[in-house]
């Protein structure tokens, strides 16, 4: 056997993923790439009533997307699958007839109701309220009228009723008293097996040998650990308990914590709105863990390079968007001119601004375009507005209203006749020259403010009071397309 590192990323298929779980999955992949070990995506989905197809491709998208690729998982493959749990039932159902047979559980016989009111007697009586053995040592008879009532039976698991100690990668020495780890449901009475056991099953079976997650499953190591002392004795795995470390809560506003029900939790929204891989996962690397030296730039190799499970704080960490978002600017501006120049054709094909395959015409008016907006986006969606004069057709281009409302009023047109003239006659269309002769014209000669006369010039051209800078706009967009544009609200 060899000590290689194997961690795993194990979601349950619900919902859309979130960032919460993104971090973990990042932090794990970091882990394993930092111990040249293996990172092994699972998907948890025993749960028909709550897991879904969709959220199922949704999540192996945003996986792909981010670039946290997996060494054994779906569609890869690897020795220890199928890595759906849907497809491994029979594993689970083996299981816990071992466990069964072995004495390690026993069968339970109580309705909810009934567990539900012996606790609240627990309960009154000043008691930790928990499964209070009720079952342990049924006799046959007392089986036997069970039956007869027609009860189906839980899988409970027996814990050995002492304390449990076990020291957390992140948390140190962690102990429980047996009275807080009280005998629990490892298969439901239909006969449908619990996370409870699928989880440990399987960690032991790919033989996983670190468990990185939230903090909120941390109640449930102790149980696992007593768990694995059984799979020891029934041959499940290779007789290894991994180590556990347990990565702090992400809070979200109001310092609540960060729910999956928060808009800026939703990993579709990230992408939707155009923010990088690189960038995100920068900003998650940071919810627990810190590269140090006051670092808060670095690419996910260098994290990997430089993740010590040590820098991994026990604090919760707060989820700030304004800063996830200067950090995804940061990036942006990092990005060669060709690389972002791709990264917006992408969006700007999404948001059919361009075609699904632009010209080279298209493609090279993006690459000049690109060094004007490269400082001013803070997310990729934002080249929508701010990009969209120069590649609609004549025909549909159209002003914001509200801007055309402020700055092309009747008393601002002698602003345009002027432009239309200087256009008409300049001998060279470059920025320099629109620049020089504009402001000789409507500045020196008319006497008007800059930020007035420009901004109304801005609006016919562009569309819009925020734009790039409007001379290279301007000469990008080229002496036609302008004097059409300004024409066409002359003519209005
Ligand atoms: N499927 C579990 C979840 O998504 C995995 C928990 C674990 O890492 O053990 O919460
Ligand atoms: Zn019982």
């Amino acid at each position: 056997m060899s000590n290689k590192v194997r961690v795993r990323f194990c979601p349950s298929p619900t919902g859309d993923p979130h960032v919460g779980m993104i971090r973990t999955a990042l932090f794990n992949w970091a882990f394993a790439k930092h111990n040249h070990g293996t990172f092994v995506f699972r998907i948890e989905d025993t749960d028909a009533a709550r897991d879904s197809e969709e959220s199922y491709q949704a999540l192996l998208d945003s996986m792909r997307w981010l670039g946290l690729n997996w060494d054994e998982g779906p569609e890869v493959g690897g020795e220890y699958g199928p890595y759906r749990q849907s497809e491994r039932l029979d594993i689970y159902a083996d299981i816990a007839k071992k466990l069964h047979e072995k004495g390690f559980a026993y069968h339970c016989y109580c309705s909810q109701d009934e567990v539900e009111e012996r606790r609240k007697a627990q309960k009154e009586k000043g008691q930790t309220p928990g499964y209070d053995g009720h079952c342990r040592e049924l006799s046959q008879d007392q089986i036997d009228k069970f039956i007869s009532e027609d009860r189906k039976p839980v899988l409970r698991f027996r814990m050995p009723g002492k304390e449990i100690k076990f020291n957390d990668l992140v948390r140190g020495e962690l102990s429980f008293a047996p009275e807080h780890i009280p005998d629990y449901v490892l298969v439901r009475g239909n006969g449908d097996p619990l996370y409870t056991l699928v989880n440990p099953a399987d960690d032991a079976l790919m033989h996983i040998t670190h468990v990185l997650r939230g903090e909120d499953l941390l109640s449930s190591t102790p149980r696992q650990i007593a768990l694995y002392e059984a799979f020891k004795q029934i041959g499940v795995g290779e007789g290894i308990t991994p180590e556990f470390g347990h990565l702090p809560y992400v809070m979200g506003e109001g310092n609540k914590k960060l729910s999956k029900r928060d808009p800026e939790s939703s990993l579709l929204m990230y992408r939707r709105e155009g923010f990088l891989p690189e960038g995100l996962l920068n900003y998650l690397a940071l919810l627990g863990w810190s590269f140090g030296d006051d670092i808060e730039f670095f690419s996910m190799q260098e994290m990997a390079d430089n993740f010590e499970i040590n820098r991994v704080s026990t604090n919760p960490a707060r989820f700030d968007i304004k800063k996830c978002t200067a950090i995804n600017a940061d990036w942006i501006r990092k990005l060669s001119a060709q690389e972002l120049a791709d990264r917006m054709q992408a969006q700007l094909i999404s948001s059919q601004i361009l075609p699904t395959q632009p010209s080279q015409e298209q493609k090279d008016l993006l690459l000049a375009a690109t060094p004007l907006v490269q400082e001013r986006l803070e997310v990729l969606s934002q080249a929508d507005g701010m990009l969209s004069f120069l590649f609609v057709e004549e025909k549909d281009f159209k002003v914001d209203h509200e801007d055309a409302e402020k700055s092309l009023t009747p008393e601002n047109l002698p602003i345009l006749q002027a432009s239309l003239k200087v256009i008409d006659e300049l001998s060279e269309f470059t920025t320099q020259v629109l620049h020089d002769e504009l402001n000789k014209v409507l500045v020196q000669e008319m006497g008007l403010k800059p930020r007035i006369a420009f901004t109304v010039l801005r609006v016919a051209i562009t569309g819009r009071r925020v734009s790039p800078p409007l001379f290279e706009s301007m000469e990008l967009l080229g002496r036609e397309k302008v004097k059409s544009r300004i024409e066409k609200h002359l003519k209005k």
